[in-house]
């Protein structure tokens, strides 16, 4: 790093992954570092994105952004969670929510109890006992604040948005607070000729953004990352061979439904995430299985509202780069990798990738210590994410697709493996703190994709069969009690959003 009074970041990419981080830049190191974002107006965005989880909640908080006036710039509705549509087998639904799974009975966890009910055969379905897919069914939201000694659990929510329109939102929010845009095509990046990090890139019109510390967001393209230092590539095409999306966007049609849908398709899934103006959809597909042209005949013969553009179909390769911080670059956003948007986890990376960069961000040289630090647990973080993934694919019950055949029948990652077969055996998950998804999720999908464990855990066995009984049944009525007590969702998202709901 410059020995200057000012560190001089750079950030490559003015997408939704470039402005993230220059906000959250804007907001915690200006002005003892200067930032300039460069962007192409001519290269554009990917300009798809737009189901997230519940963390987006705190980055928008911890930028100190308004909430309401965030609904309105975004088009942005509330997500509860996802319904899986055809995946357990073709015609099962389950919904994979967010917050809580059931409620605390004993020291387990909730699914030893509701499997014990279960082979006593007094349980209902497994969603039966979440409060988000209870609200989630009714198409209902509101905010609610739980007093002390309040029972029930808090819904945890996230929105479905306009990736683009976010990227604007936080562009305002980053200017205002001193962050430098710069408009230009990238045409080529220079190095330092001793240390050989990066020491400027050269834009088309002839003008150089010189720094000590470079942002690759950039896209799937790896400026920087890739294309000049080389990082590397795990393709995980082997186990998630989805290599295409078509997306299009359609009118809008009631109820404003606080989910997300993720239908699975004959080699693929739809995706079908409404906003405040239109519905977004897209078909994620494997072109080994199926034609674009079938691809796209599929999605538009499957949407509720009519189309409002021409559909677009975004080529993809599933995997992670090998480093996502190299020299004196780290790469955030898709630059830094790809998973398909199964669990709408790509803005969350980003997130995640901005924190840790906030976290190591170095005061001088940069160390190889923190390289290393940022480069594991972004491998970690994407690779038990992957795992996830994974599992909704091989966990599925669908017969005489090969598409299906095939992922149902592959060689499964070692930490996958393991990780179904304890669960299978005993009920037992086990996450590490540091992954994304902890047990309430991998429950949710497992059980709702058909993974029943054989055996639950023997201390569930101390609670009174009657007083189990009696425990479900009452988790249950409070739940529907607290569902029917809120307002729809969409009603309740126009007020929020003046602005929008005016177009
Ligand atoms: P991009 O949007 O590609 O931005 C790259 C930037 O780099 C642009 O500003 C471009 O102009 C600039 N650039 C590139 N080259 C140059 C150059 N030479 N000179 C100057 N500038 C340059 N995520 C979710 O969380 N939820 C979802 O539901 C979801 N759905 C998705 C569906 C699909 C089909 C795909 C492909 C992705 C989805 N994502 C989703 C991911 C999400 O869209 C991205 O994570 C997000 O938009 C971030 O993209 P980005 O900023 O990294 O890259």
């Amino acid at each position: 790093m410059s020995e200057g009074p000012q560190r001089r970041i750079v950030v490559v990419g003015g997408g939704t992954a470039g402005w993230m981080t220059a906000a959250a830049l804007a907001r915690f190191c200006v002005p003892q570092f200067s930032v300039t974002l460069v962007e192409s107006d001519e290269i554009g965005t990917v300009g798809v994105g737009e189901a997230t989880i519940p963390h987006i909640v705190l980055f928008n908080e911890a930028l100190g952004i308004d909430e309401a006036e965030f609904l309105a710039a975004t088009g942005a509705t509330y997500k509860l969670g996802i319904a899986f549509e055809g995946w357990g087998a073709s015609d099962q639904a389950y919904v994979h929510a967010f917050g809580q799974v059931g409620r605390g009975i004993g020291l387990l966890p909730f699914h030893h109890y509701w499997l014990r009910a279960r082979s006593l055969g007094f349980a209902k379905p497994f969603g039966h006992y979440l409060l988000n897919t209870i609200i989630l069914a009714g198409d209902r939201f509101a905010h609610i604040r739980r007093e002390p000694g309040n029972p029930l659990p808090p819904v945890p929510y996230a929105f479905h948005f306009d990736a683009s329109l976010y990227a604007r939102f936080l562009r305002g929010y980053a200017e205002q607070r001193g962050i430098t845009r710069q408009e230009g095509r990238i045409v080529a990046v220079n190095r330092h000729p001793t240390s050989g990090d990066i020491s400027s890139v050269t834009l088309a019109n002839g003008a150089q953004i010189e720094g000590d510390l470079f942002v690759d967001c950039s896209g799937f393209r790896g400026l920087l990352i890739e294309q000049e230092l080389e990082a590397g590539f795990d393709d995980w095409t082997q186990w998630l061979p989805c290599d295409r999306a078509t997306a299009v966007p359609c009118s809008s049609v009631q109820p404003v439904t606080p989910y997300t849908r993720a239908i699975a398709r004959k080699a693929g899934w739809q995706w079908r995430i409404p906003l405040q103006h239109r519905i977004g959809n897209g078909h994620v597909h494997c072109s080994r299985h199926i034609s674009e042209d079938e691809a796209t005949a599929i999605l538009l013969s499957n949407l509720d509202g009519e189309p409002m553009a021409e559909p677009r179909t975004l080529r993809f390769t599933t995997g992670r780069r090998r480093k996502a911080w190299v020299r004196n670059v780290v790469a955030i956003g898709l630059s830094s990798g790809f998973i398909e948007p199964l669990e709408s986890t790509s803005i969350h990376l980003i997130q995640t990738g901005v924190n840790r960069l906030l976290e190591l961000l170095p005061a001088g040289e940069i160390s190889e210590t923190a390289r290393d630090s940022f480069n594991a647990r972004s491998a970690f973080e994407m690779e038990r994410l992957r795992d996830f993934v994974i599992l909704h694919y091989h966990a599925n019950g669908r017969q005489d697709e090969p598409f299906w055949d095939e992922l149902r029948t592959m060689e499964l990652p070692q930490s996958l493996r393991q990780r179904i077969d304890l669960f299978r055996q005993s009920g037992g998950v086990f996450p590490s703190l540091d992954e994304l998804f902890d047990l309430r999720g991998w429950v949710q999908v497992m059980i709702g994709q058909g993974i029943i464990p054989e055996r639950w855990h023997p201390l569930a066995n101390q609670i009174e069969e009657e007083k189990l009984r009696q425990f479900l049944e009452m988790t249950e009525q409070a739940y529907i009690r607290e569902a029917e007590g809120l307002p729809d969702h969409g009603a309740y998202v126009s007020r929020f959003a003046p602005m929008a709901s005016n177009e």
